[in-house]
């Protein structure tokens, strides 16, 4: 707030009128200013130090009113005068109200075309003991008390106009040998008026670091790796949040400590290159550790003692006052730990004695490990490119892999059967093969991989054995076999008619060669079926083709047993689903299961085959029948050889026990399943399931009309 502080009227002459008081005492004087010097160091309170001395200038000088301000510029540049003490002459109630209300900060006075406005544009005291007639007076606002005489001193600090006191009214006027005396007291003003301002200026300088310091603070606690600042000494500093969580300590506990708080013991430097900076400094730069400017890996101790590996890079920060290093330092743990995750499966791979091979999706090969490219003549050192996952097999295996291995295992994870590899000096190596799909956060594949084992050894012993099986059958099939027509020829008479005993014993001798032939012909089934997967003679087949060729087969038995046979799907699109498969085998496995469900069924029954085909793609043939039925305790074994529910089974119906066992291997030399779900008393049903090809792999346009295509195919 500025006041309209004019100093005029007056016309009388005051020094003139009235005589004067006598000179002010010099002691008196430096005890007020001694007073105010140390009340002012003492309390601190500017506007009360200044308010007593105005007093007591008032009192040394015999004047009636007055006041002493320091300059400042105002809003718009120019200077203006705040008042640290005024005499309070408001002679209104308002101006009395405005005075309150404005004093405690101080009254602020712009104009300077008045006496007091001399004093500060010339820098000079002005002395107007007529101030009516002097040419400098601003006037006085109509009720001011009168201005009878003025004194103006200003305070020079370096040159500079940094206040002043005014006094008025002393009787007889003020004189220059009265300022002269007064000096003492400017000077007082001067440095108090300095002092204050030096406050000022270092506050403001404070505030500022202050706010600095906090940004770096807020900057600092929000970065993620920790950053720990040692001074010149080792003596650690500054200590983030970052550093809090990766060392352990709280920053109280880390501030002041020896950054070797953080070291483990192997890298501490010695005790007198910590305690000398020059040293320090280039054991830092280069000395045990080259730590300054560049990134590096080291290790670092936790409070609780474990040493683990951490990013460092340490700079240097070189201020007026200090030296400081700045370490950033990023915990390694767990990036080493996954690394060394990597290598141990990594090592483990390549330790391996199988095939390991990874590809994308379509098949293209990534990678192969030692193993495997050994297998296959791969140079070890040669990156792979342009290999297809069917490259390494046979042709015969190849179409089995992309046609029905790498879909299947799209489709459901993983597959698994038996291939042939290339081997890299011609011939075949039999191979056990699993392909296997990783799938991205979407389920999206994003990985095939495949582990192949050599089987050469294990399918030369199965050779050998089901040589010898089958050798040992035919050796038993010739005689058998003569032995049977010999028995036939005896009961139908041919060395005339046997007496009755003899009869029903050459009987029962033809019913049991008869039954050791069904046996030995089963036996040489299942070596056949079980060992020769992939000797069977496969092409692309239909369901259809595959149960009317079945149906013409077991024509005679279901007539014999008067059991009739009804196929449901025929007319359906699944009956020309293609799928890759033997004929004569797949034949064979129908008129087991249809062979068993018309034994089992009551004359004048139905057997029903039915078609069908997944989501997914597999081709569904299900027998079932409304026979006696399988108790659930032997639906497991069932499908093993020589298993039979009951062993009285064998008279009646004369199984030998093998055909189930014939089904499975049939199926499983498919990459199919067998299964049985069975009620006594109400009926068995078997299923077989066997995968089908894709229609868009198919050569057969007929075939993408054949089943749902709702799988979801993950063929590019
Ligand atoms: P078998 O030559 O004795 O029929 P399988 O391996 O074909 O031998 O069958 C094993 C046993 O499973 C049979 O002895 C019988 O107990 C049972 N079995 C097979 N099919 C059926 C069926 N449709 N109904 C009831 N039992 C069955």
């Amino acid at each position: 707030m500025t006041a309209d502080h004019r100093d005029t009227p007056s016309s009388e002459s005051h020094a003139d009128s009235v005589a004067g008081p006598g000179p002010i005492s010099p002691t008196k004087l430096l005890e007020h200013i001694s007073r105010a010097q140390r009340d002012f160091i003492l309390d601190g309170d500017a506007r009360e130090v200044f308010c007593r001395l105005l007093d007591d200038i008032l009192d040394s000088t015999a004047s009636e009113y007055g006041f002493i301000g320091e300059t400042e510029l105002g809003v718009d540049g120019r200077p203006e005068l705040r008042t640290w003490a005024i005499t309070n002459i408001a002679w209104t109630d308002e101006l009395a109200q405005w005075f309150e209300k404005n004093n405690p900060n101080g009254l602020v006075f712009d104009n300077m075309e008045t006496l007091f406005g001399a004093v500060l544009t010339e820098g000079r005291p002005v002395i107007a003991n007529d101030p009516g007639t002097d040419g400098r007076r601003g006037g006085l606002p109509e009720g001011h008390p009168p201005l009878l005489a003025f004194l103006g001193l200003p305070f020079l600090l370096g040159g500079e106009v940094v206040g002043m006191v005014g006094l008025a009214n002393r009787v007889g006027g003020y004189s220059s040998e009265l300022v002269e005396k007064l000096e003492p007291f400017t000077a007082t003003c001067v440095s108090l008026i300095g002092a204050l301002r030096a406050g000022r200026e270092r506050d403001m300088a404070n505030s500022e670091r202050r706010q600095r310091m906090a940004e770096t603070t807020a900057v600092l606690e929000s970065v993620a790796d920790a950053v720990v600042v040692v001074d010149e000494l080792g003596v650690i500093r500054t200590y983030n949040r970052a550093a809090e969580t990766t060392f352990g300590y709280a920053a109280k506990e880390a501030i002041g400590h020896r950054i070797t708080l953080l070291m483990p013991d192997e890298l501490t430097p010695p005790p007198d290159v910590l305690a000398d900076h020059d040293r320090l400094r280039r054991y830092v730069e280069g000395g045990v550790q080259p730590f300054l400017g560049m990134r590096q890996e080291v290790f670092a101790r936790r409070k609780d003692g474990t040493v683990f590996p951490m990013e460092l890079s340490v700079s240097e920060v070189v201020s007026p006052d200090a030296t400081m290093f700045v370490g950033t330092c990023r915990d390694l743990t767990s990036s080493h730990l996954a690394a060394t995750e990597l290598q141990m499966y990594a090592g483990t791979i390549e330790a391996t004695p199988d095939f390991v091979g990874v590809g994308t999706a379509d098949g293209t090969v990534l990678a192969i490990n030692e193993a495997g490219r050994r297998l296959i003549g791969f140079p070890l050192d040669e990156p792979i490119v342009n290999l297809q996952i069917g490259d390494v097999h046979t042709d015969a295996s190849r179409r089995l892999v992309v046609e029905v291995g790498l879909p299947t295992a799209l489709r459901q994870g993983s597959w698994s059967g038996e291939t042939e590899f290339r081997r890299p000096s011609g011939g075949v190596i039999p191979m056990s093969q699993v392909i296997m799909v990783s799938r991205d956060a979407h389920g999206h594949p994003r990985y095939v991989s495949t582990i192949a084992r050599d089987i050469t050894e294990a399918k030369e012993v199965e050779r050998l054995k089901s040589e010898f099986v089958s050798t040992v059958s035919h050796e038993l099939r010739t005689p058998l076999t003569s032995i049977r027509g010999s028995l036939g020829l005896l009961t139908g008479g041919v060395a005339g008619q046997l007496p009755d005993q003899a009869a029903s014993m050459i009987q029962l001798a033809l019913s049991s060669t008869e039954r050791l032939i069904r046996l030995v012909n089963d036996i040489l089934d299942l070596e056949k079926a079980e060992t020769q997967r992939l000797g069977f003679e496969m092409r692309q087949l239909r369901p259809g083709e595959l149960v009317n060729a079945t149906i013409d087969a077991i024509a005679g038995l279901s007539e014999e047993a008067d059991v009739a046979v009804v196929v449901e799907g025929l007319d359906r699109p699944v009956a020309n689903a293609p799928f890759l498969g033997d004929i004569d085998r797949l034949v064979q496995l129908l008129v087991n299961l249809i062979g068993n469900a018309i034994k089992f069924s009551p004359p004048g029954d139905t057997v029903t085959v039915s078609l069908s085909v997944t989501p997914d793609g597999t081709l569904r043939i299900s027998v079932s029948d409304n026979g006696c039925g399988i108790d659930g305790t032997h639906l497991e074994t069932i499908f093993e050889p020589f298993r039979q529910v009951d062993s009285s089974d064998r008279r009646r119906v004369g199984g030998t026990g093998l055909g189930l066992a014939i089904v499975r291997a049939i199926a499983e030399g498919h990459h199919g399943s067998v299964t049985v779900r069975s009620t006594i008393g109400v009926g068995s049903t078997f299923t077989v399931r066997l995968p089908t090809i894709d229609p868009r792999e198919s050569d057969d346009h007929e075939a993408a009309a054949a089943r749902p295509d709702t799988r979801p195919h993950a063929s590019p």
